[in-house]
């Protein structure tokens, strides 16, 4: 598989501003984060709500800017230029995880669906409102032409979120951004949209970058995996490995917190508790210190991404022991 996407020392820090002070503080959102993605693969961006995830997404999409780093899609960086922001924009489409809040009310599903068709001047009248029809009947909504009459207050909650789906993939993009693309369903919904995605990333080999703090729903739409905590990658892998034999403290206590139905006994197993993160100013050396129970002195240098093993990378003074 040829990569499609790469992304190189990505930063995006933040000003957050202190009440009674006109000094503020430094948010590393985004803090020197690199990976790759491959044509027709699903990665995914896993972490707490605040790991930097969304953000990473709206920089590929050239929604806010860079502070340094580099965004290449299809060998061709994209800097600030008209013509690359509108080609990674043609090719790159996002999902948003609230369907209720990412679609116009106002408008009718056809129109939703025609819109980035008409953005991007794709086809006459005719071969649009073809590819609204084609579209929405890829994604399940049928009748379509009916559907297409509808307002989004008409439908489902899974049924608006197809329509987010279907305008995502009317202009045929290679990659798609999905943002918690399923959170907000019901649990019975949700299965029927992932495997739906599935289905379709398949047939038309699309990349995706799925964006989640949902490790279960990870493991089943996800090939590889990079688990993000304060703005840093720091384990990745191919999914099965990572999560089946965590390496960094943070990816243990996340599969620690999945694993355990009561929230009162959340990480006993491994004593280690998920407090809310601290300030990114807080932190000195190794981000997860302050949280961490196997923290060691060598820990205020902060760790790079070594190998585990394969194309299992961790960011940790520690070697932990594979689990059994
Ligand atoms: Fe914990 Fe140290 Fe590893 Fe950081 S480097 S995760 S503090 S053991």
């Amino acid at each position: 598989m040829t990569e499609i996407l790469k992304i190189e020392h990505l930063k995006k820090y933040f000003t957050k501003k202190r009440i009674f002070s006109s000094a503020g503080s430094s948010v590393k959102a985004v803090d020197d984060v690199s990976f790759s993605i491959k044509k027709g693969e699903v990665f995914v961006l896993a972490g707490e709500s605040g790991s930097g995830k969304s953000t990473i997404a709206k920089l590929i999409l050239k929604s806010i800017q860079a502070d340094s780093g580099k965004i290449i899609f299809e060998n061709q960086e994209i800097d600030n230029e008209n013509i690359n922001i509108k080609k990674i924009r043609m090719n790159c489409q996002m999902i948003h995880q609230d369907p209720y809040d990412s679609i116009n009310p106002r408008m009718k599903i056809e129109d939703i669906v025609l819109e980035p068709l008409e953005i991007h001047n794709i086809g006459n009248k005719k071969e649009r409102n073809r590819r609204m029809i084609e579209v929405l009947q890829e994604v399940k909504l049928e009748p379509a032409k009916e559907i297409s009459k509808k307002y989004p207050h008409m439908l489902s909650g899974g049924q608006r979120q197809r329509v987010v789906l279907a305008r995502a993939l009317a202009l045929k993009p290679k990659i798609i951004l999905a943002d918690e693309p399923v959170s907000m369903l019901d649990v019975s919904i949700r299965a029927e949209m992932l495997e739906l995605m599935k289905e379709l990333q398949k047939k038309y080999n699309i990349s995706f970058i799925y964006i989640t703090h949902d490790l279960a729903t990870a493991k089943y739409f996800g090939q590889r995996i990079g688990i993000l905590y304060l703005g840093k990658i720091v384990e990745t892998g191919p999914i099965e490995e990572v999560l089946e034999n965590p390496r960094h403290p943070y990816t243990q206590a996340l599969i620690d917190a999945i694993s355990e139905p009561n929230p009162n006994n959340l990480n006993i197993k491994k004593e280690i508790r998920i407090k809310d993160p601290p300030d990114a100013d807080e932190f000195e050396g190794c981000r997860f210190k302050p949280r961490c129970t196997y923290a060691i002195e060598k820990c205020c240098k902060e760790p790079d991404l070594e190998k585990v093993e394969g194309d299992h990378y961790s960011a940790c003074h520690i070697k932990l022991e594979q689990s059994e």
